[in-house]
């Protein structure tokens, strides 16, 4: 593997290749907002299929949910977001940037050097209005009644207020309280016991003071979250068992391990709802940085909703006989996080033959593309047969086709974008109806015949190594 790699490598393979896009880029795009093209929107599933897949399929004891994006503002009123979802934020008073003041390392501007402004609360959640209230036509109407004069500018005023405050609708910064207030749904539906988990994958949206860095932080992107719930007493316990279970979750998809650590908050830096908490962090280009929390809850958002809604939100513990709120542990992940640790990882510059190659080694399991059909030239002969071989595979594997530009430049394209195998199809294979495999990370090429090809690209995939063949061995002969 060569050096780390620096974010602008990245983002220019993400744009050459299809994986993602500057949002609304013909309108000069929008600060932080990203589009997931062909290549990306294949990796981010398979980065969620992953994350379900070992969540909520592989377990007999987590459940999952798909929730609202809008929910009823009592929602984070009781969880505390509207109080205390704020970052501190200073402003320049020579250019006028916004910063975080908890990221800022000096005294002053981070752009020009100015001085800052006191830190102030800003509140992270983004608001809008539900039903048919025109903000800006009736904030205009009280605005010139009350420029029309005192007593009726009062009651206009007042009145409109009362509207907007009634409408005031705000987006889910995180998917947790969709979970919480299901809590009492699920438990009554699933039949499961203690310890139980429920996981939802979705988008959230943030007003990041200091988005930036590529995919890392923007203000609407995807979380993958568990809410596990337990016996108090026994939180410490799952605790460490899924701060172990998130960790290996990621190595076993290929990131390496010297990639990533483990960073306990102290306890002035827990979140208002946390009893502790650590995060895994990554050696993103610009550090190391957060990838995914995992928290202990406590009893906070149960008690809160129960407080605040009137039900009674407690497990009824049939073995001892015995109510009590359970614990929640959290994992938290971020999908596009996910995505760009992948990336970063598995990105590698390297020399073959005196000609440099990118080549991206994804799990085969994120692998947008899984198999590559090439044939060796457009010439007519060669395409039946290798469309043939195309069909055969596509209802088994997400495969490509690829016929332009000379078999040397197919090849990097499917290693710039992660494809595990390329199979090619020549003039020998209309004889002897075998195909020729490549493979990304090796380079290593065996001949299989084409009716034995699905199960022998089946077992490479699932991580049988290259030239253990039996079928290399067969041609060997
Ligand atoms: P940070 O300290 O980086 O702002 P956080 O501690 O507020 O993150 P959590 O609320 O714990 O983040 O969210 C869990 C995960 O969701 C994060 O580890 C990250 O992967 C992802 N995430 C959070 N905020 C963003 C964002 N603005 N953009 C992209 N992913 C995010």
């Amino acid at each position: 593997m060569t050096a780390r790699v620096d974010m602008d490598k990245i983002v220019s393979l993400c744009k050459r290749r299809g994986f993602i896009f500057p949002s609304s880029e013909i309108y000069g795009g929008l600060a932080s907002c990203w589009d997931y093209g062909p290549m990306g929107v294949e990796l981010k599933r398979n980065v969620r299929d992953a994350w379900w897949r070992t969540i909520v399929h592989e377990r007999a004891d987590v459940v999952g949910l798909d929730t609202s994006i809008m929910m009823h503002p009592g929602v984070w009123a009781a969880s505390g977001h509207i109080d205390s979802f704020t970052d501190p934020m200073v402003e320049c008073k020579s250019c006028h940037l916004r910063w975080r003041a908890d990221q800022i390392e000096n005294q002053g501007c981070p752009k020009c050097g100015g001085e800052l402004t006191e830190p102030r609360m800003f509140n992270l959640m983004f608001q809008t209005f539900m039903g048919p209230v025109d903000v800006k036509a009736e904030l205009s109407g009280a605005l010139s009644l009350a420029l029309g004069g005192p007593e009726v500018s009062g009651v206009g005023v007042a009145k409109l207020k009362e509207q907007l405050d009634r409408a005031t609708i705000y987006l889910r910064p995180e998917t947790a309280q969709g979970i919480f207030v299901n809590f009492e749904n699920v438990v009554n539906t699933s039949r499961k016991k203690l310890p139980l988990g429920i996981a939802q994958i979705g988008k959230s949206f943030r007003n990041e003071i200091t988005p930036g860095n590529f995919i890392f932080r923007t203000r609407e992107f995807e979380h993958m979250e568990l809410e596990y719930f337990v016996k108090p007493g026994i939180d410490e316990k799952w605790l460490d068992y899924w701060v172990k279970e998130r960790f290996d979750w990621y190595t076993r998809l290929g990131i390496r391990k010297e990639n990533l650590r483990l960073r306990e908050h102290g306890k002035d830096e827990l979140a208002h709802y946390a009893r502790a908490c650590s995060d895994i962090e990554y050696l993103f280009p610009m550090g190391w940085s957060e990838l995914e929390g995992i928290a202990n809850r406590g009893d906070f958002d149960l008690v809160q909703h129960a407080k605040a809604s009137g039900r009674e939100l407690v497990y009824y513990d049939a073995e001892v006989n015995e109510k009590y709120v359970p614990y929640v542990i959290e994992p938290s992940a971020g999908v596009d996080r996910s995505v760009l640790a992948f990336l970063i990882d598995a990105y590698d510059e390297e020399e073959v033959e005196g000609e440099k190659r990118t080549v991206v080694h994804l799990h085969s399991s994120l692998a947008p593309v899984k198999v590559a059909v090439l044939p060796l030239s457009r010439n007519e002969k060669l395409r039946p047969l290798a469309k043939e071989v195309h069909k055969q595979l596509c209802s088994s594997f997400v495969t490509d086709y690829d016929d332009s530009q000379s078999i040397g430049r197919r090849y990097r394209r499917q290693d710039e974008i992660g494809t595990p195998f390329c199979v090619t199809v020549d003039f020998e294979s209309l004889e002897d109806k075998q195909v020729t495999i490549r493979d990304r990370d090796s380079l290593a090429q065996i001949r299989v015949p084409i009716e034995e090809l699905n199960k022998t690209l089946e077992a490479k995939l699932m991580g049988e190594t290259f030239d253990a063949s039996p079928l290399w061995a067969t041609r060997e002969k």
